[in-house]
């Protein structure tokens, strides 16, 4: 298989010996699964952290710069470390720092995505471009044109996830689709995975990472911290180094080469397509789980109101809305009709429980 793009390394730098101490840990690492390579390719490590809210850690700024350029000297380990401004690259630059990522805040911004690419004109920097906080693809793939306008050689995308006000067990709704749709859009530019901000909790990172390899990313971008309980931020998605071994060993790395022999081209393409499907088909589920639960919440308000369940006026609504929403979008009536009595028969089991209780 190809060599996956494999990014680890601790949220921020805090001190000089707590990025040794990660970057030491991870320099020899080497993926089993994969002959002859398959080691970090970068050591991350923000210095500038880009915070929602005033008041937290910050990032030491540019007096971590020499910390990162001895990792790569010393260790050997290139380094990849988060600008967010056209002075932080010619800062990393002077630094002699190998690769940069542009953080999801400043993805969202044209401006500052212009300014920064500008400054990487004639670079041979190694630039990450993660997706904006909304789910805005078009303002994500903007940001990878941008970059690529001034021409450096090696351009890649991280999925990070995207900020939901609706917050479920992870820290940024995944979105697959939006990634997906993403590389059909750039095919030429490599898509990683970062498991660890779109859970916000190692205990979702196996899973997401899993995931990502299913849908053939080309890599992921993980944070390590030596003591994660002591990190000054992201503490709870910070694997310790060990646990990211071992996570790394236990991991199934795809298979990614279409020339084997076995694969037709057919195949590749069909199971490309269904991958797609699979995508779509949790977000169905999962928007049907969000629908029966508020049908729960209504059969509650039913049974303390003592009001009945078929309100035939309600069902019509649904109904004809629903048909016409479908009828636009050129799925057949029979069909949609078929689907939402499916819909309508377990709201009314569900309801119908829930008063009997
Ligand atoms: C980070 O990688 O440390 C970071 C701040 O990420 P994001 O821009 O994805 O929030
Ligand atoms: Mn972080």
């Amino acid at each position: 298989m190809n060599h996956p793009i494999i990014i680890a390394g601790p949220c921020s730098a805090e001190t000089q010996e707590q990025v040794r101490s990660a970057a030491g840990q991870l320099k020899d690492f080497r993926l089993p699964q994969i002959a002859g390579g398959g080691r970090i390719s970068f050591f991350r490590c923000g210095i500038w952290k880009p915070r929602t809210r005033p008041g937290m850690f910050e990032g030491v700024g540019e007096a971590g710069l020499p910390w990162l350029t001895a990792i790569q000297e010393e260790l050997g380990l290139p380094v990849c470390t988060e600008v967010a401004s056209a002075h932080h690259v010619e800062l990393v630059l002077k630094a002699g720092l190998q690769a940069v990522w542009i953080g999801a805040r400043t993805t969202a911004n044209p401006f500052l995505v212009e300014e920064i690419a500008k400054a990487l004109e004639g670079t041979s920097l190694h630039v990450f471009v993660k997706n904006p906080i909304s789910p805005d693809l078009n303002l994500w793939i903007g940001a990878v044109q941008r970059v690529l306008r001034y021409g450096p050689q090696h351009v890649y995308a991280i999925h990070r996830g995207f900020s939901d006000y609706h917050l479920g067990q992870l820290r940024n709704a995944p979105l697959w689709r939006v990634a997906i749709e993403f590389k059909v859009q750039m095919p030429e530019i490599p898509l990683l995975c970062d498991p660890s901000h779109l859970s916000g909790d190692t205990a979702f990172i196996s899973e997401l990472a899993q995931r990502a390899l299913d849908l053939n990313f080309d890599g992921l971008m993980l944070e390590v911290h030596p003591r994660p309980c002591e990190a000054l931020c992201d503490a709870r998605q910070q694997l310790d180094p060990d646990s990211f071994k071992d996570l790394m060993c236990s991991l199934s790395w795809r298979r990614s080469s279409p020339s084997d022999d076995s694969l037709s081209e057919e195949k590749i393409i069909i199971d490309a397509i269904r991958t797609r499907i699979d995508v779509l088909d949790d977000d169905l589920v999962d928007i049907l789980a969000q629908r029966m639960s508020l049908v729960d919440q209504i059969g509650q308000v039913k049974k303390r109101g003592g009001i009945g369940i078929i309100q035939i006026e309600r069902w019509n609504t649904v109904s004809s809305r629903t048909r016409n929403l479908a009828a636009a979008k050129g799925l057949d009536d029979a069909f949609i009709e078929e689907v939402y009595k499916a819909i309508h028969q377990q709201s009314i089991r569900r309801q119908e429980k829930i008063i009997r209780e």
